[in-house]
């Protein structure tokens, strides 16, 4: 028996929508949009596959709930299952998607953003949702071209966005991880929520860091990528 997560998307009811559009954002990261077909939260993710022959993988929507349509964003594992065959996906060929879940959500609330590579996803719904005021995003990546929507970000956040480049050096960004840029400051907000997105290790490292600066660990929410 199908027991943790997998047994758990494996019984995800699903809808098969045609792709509207899929992009390249950067060497090995791709932006899918279908039709929006449900309403959703900013922060929230969907299950997502395509055929039957792979249970669905759960990907954030970066797109906003305001818009016509839906978007994810997604890195390929070159070794992985589904991300490989999304990436060769065309406009027209269809997905299976489910309805939109999820808790990890963003309030009007001043808190800072920590994401790692695609774990932005979720926090570029909610700046496009109107939720940037009282933010600061902190964004690693290992190069240049990881800072996805930097655009955008840099034109609603300003010097609260901050980018952390770990194996390149590149123009307005931090050298070094993320987790550096972090034990580099001195004195970090106390009363304040912390939202954590991305891999398990930046998760877990960051988690850390916060609570050995005093952050409480109630204010600490976190979405990991695995
Ligand atoms: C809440 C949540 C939200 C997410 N949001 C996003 C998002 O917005 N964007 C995004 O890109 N990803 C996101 N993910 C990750 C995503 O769900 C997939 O895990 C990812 O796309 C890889 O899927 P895959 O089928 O290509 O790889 P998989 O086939 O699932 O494999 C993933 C990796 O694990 C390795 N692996 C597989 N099986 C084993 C095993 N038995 N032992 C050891 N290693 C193994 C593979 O070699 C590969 O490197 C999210 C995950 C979660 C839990």
């Amino acid at each position: 028996m199908d027991t943790g997560l997998s047994g758990f998307l494996k019984k995800l009811a699903l809808v098969s929508l045609p792709v509207q559009q899929i992009y390249k954002i950067s060497s090995d990261t791709y932006v899918l949009t279908i039709e929006k077909f449900s309403g959703f939260l900013p922060g929230q993710v969907v299950g997502l596959t395509i055929g039957t022959d792979i249970p669905p993988r759960l990907y954030s929507i970066c797109s906003s709930p305001d818009e016509e349509n839906l978007s994810i964003l997604f890195n390929v594992k070159p070794d992985g299952m589904l991300s490989p065959r999304l990436s060769q996906i065309n406009p027209g060929d269809p997905v299976r998607v489910s309805a939109p879940f999820g808790a990890f959500l963003g309030d009007h609330q001043p808190a800072w953003w920590i994401a790692s590579g695609t774990g932005v996803a979720p926090f570029r719904s909610m700046a496009r949702t109107g939720l940037y005021t009282g933010k600061k995003l902190i964004h690693g990546g290992r190069f240049a071209d990881n800072f996805y929507f930097q655009h955008e970000f840099v034109s609603l956040l300003g010097d609260q966005y901050i980018r952390c480049c770990s194996q390149e050096k590149a123009p307005g960004c931090y050298e070094g991880r993320l987790t550096q840029w972090l034990r580099d400051q001195s004195q970090i907000p106390l009363n304040q929520m912390y939202y954590l997105c991305g891999s398990s290790e930046m998760v877990v490292e960051v988690r850390d860091i916060l609570i050995s600066k005093g952050v409480g660990i109630e204010k600490i929410m976190s979405e990991i990528y695995f």
